[in-house]
């Protein structure tokens, strides 16, 4: 099959056009043209000789991945469902019967002065947590950098003209990031890079269920987006009842590696806790909540658990006031997140959807 582009970074475009036989600076080019100007066709890369376009058409190729079908939600929420490329090529070569395509999922929010997309970087996830529906999947597969960056790129490029000037990226749809460390990593060198999609790193966030060695990794990156840790309990005992990667890495390590995480001056850690109603909301819970982030800087983020498949109850809205004023009390910044999309099942824990997808994308429009 010819070599797929999406995904590779500059340097190993320059190497590979300079393996063709052209000048380094044409992979520049060809870097540019793909995740600044968002041209997935060779035809209308205008900078590059036609002979090299013909050239690039025949011997490479650039594959994002196919929508499949698009959830629209009454607040503007879009959830798409994608099919990865590599899969559909499978499945178009395969015999009879082919291959159910393998699909993931992105959600695009838009608001009044930017839109946030929320991207997946595995399909299924290993990790289990139990308020997750994405945990009933178990892990799939890992997703390659260009299916990571591929997924920004979709949905801005179906979203292209309304988009506002500031894009957000959340990976936070399933999967644990880092789990798939590498390929996370080098989507977000081209995410983050200003001749790349040229994110800003405080738009971009990885949140992790608490994998301490991938957050010591990270720790050490020159480029790196904002961390976000999944919380949710107030002591291990609570944690590693929804949690149970809390029983690798309990509560006193995370928080560790937390405090010793190199903030930028203008950065807070995120830490993110789905209320569950009568299991982690109480009064005590937010005292608890209280001391574990002691000397950390950091923000909290509450999330009213979803109501879904999965038997947990939404907390009250006393309760959630309670926890919250209780943090805010003691100097965190804590703020109350209801989850979009939550008609279309694109809210936090619900991307779980694996169907047969066709791979005719217009014969699938939901809208
Ligand atoms: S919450 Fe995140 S880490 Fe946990 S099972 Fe779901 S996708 Fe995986």
């Amino acid at each position: 099959m010819p070599h797929n582009l999406l995904g590779q970074s500059a340097d190993e475009l320059r190497a590979l056009l300079a393996q063709m036989g052209e000048p380094a600076y044409r992979g520049a080019q060809v870097y540019h043209a793909l995740y600044a100007e968002r041209r997935f066709d060779f035809a209308a890369m205008s900078n590059l000789p036609a002979a090299l376009r013909e050239r690039l058409y025949r011997e490479t190729r650039i594959s994002l991945p196919q929508i499949v079908k698009r959830y629209q939600s009454s607040d503007g929420t879009i959830r798409y469902l994608l099919v990865l490329d590599s899969d559909v090529r499978a499945s178009l070569a395969a015999p009879q019967p082919a291959k159910k395509p393998t699909t993931i999922e992105t959600v695009f929010m838009p608001e009044e002065k930017r839109q946030t997309i929320c991207i997946s970087t595995q399909v299924g996830c290993a990790v289990d947590c139990h308020f997750c529906l994405t945990a009933t999947l178990g892990l799939i597969r890992n997703l390659t950098a260009g299916e990571i960056v591929g997924q920004v790129l979709v949905a801005l490029e179906e979203n292209r003209a309304a988009l506002k000037p500031q894009t957000n990226v959340v990976l936070m749809g399933q999967g644990e990031p880092l789990l798939n460390y590498d390929a996370v990593l080098a989507a977000l060198r081209i995410l983050l890079d200003a001749n790349g999609v040229a994110l800003s790193p405080k738009h971009v966030t990885l949140s992790t269920s608490g994998i301490v060695p991938g957050i010591e990794r990270l720790a050490t990156e020159k480029v790196r987006p904002k961390l976000a840790v999944s919380l949710n309990a107030a002591s291990d005992e609570q944690r590693d009842a929804i949690m149970p990667i809390n029983k690798k890495y309990p509560l006193e390590k995370l928080l560790d590696a937390c405090r010793h995480y190199p903030l930028r001056p203008w950065e807070k850690l995120t830490f993110e806790y789905v209320l569950l109603g009568g299991f982690n909301d109480t009064p005590e819970d937010a005292r608890r909540v209280v001391k574990l982030l002691a000397n950390v800087r950091c923000k909290v983020n509450l999330i009213p658990w979803n109501p879904g498949e999965l038997p947990y109850a939404p907390p009250d809205a006393a309760r959630i006031e309670a926890f919250r004023c209780i943090l805010a009390e003691k100097g965190f910044p804590v703020f109350v997140r209801y989850s979009r999309g939550q008609d279309i099942m694109a809210a936090c824990g619900q991307l779980a959807l694996l169907e047969s997808a066709s791979i005719h994308p217009a014969a699938h429009n939901s809208i």
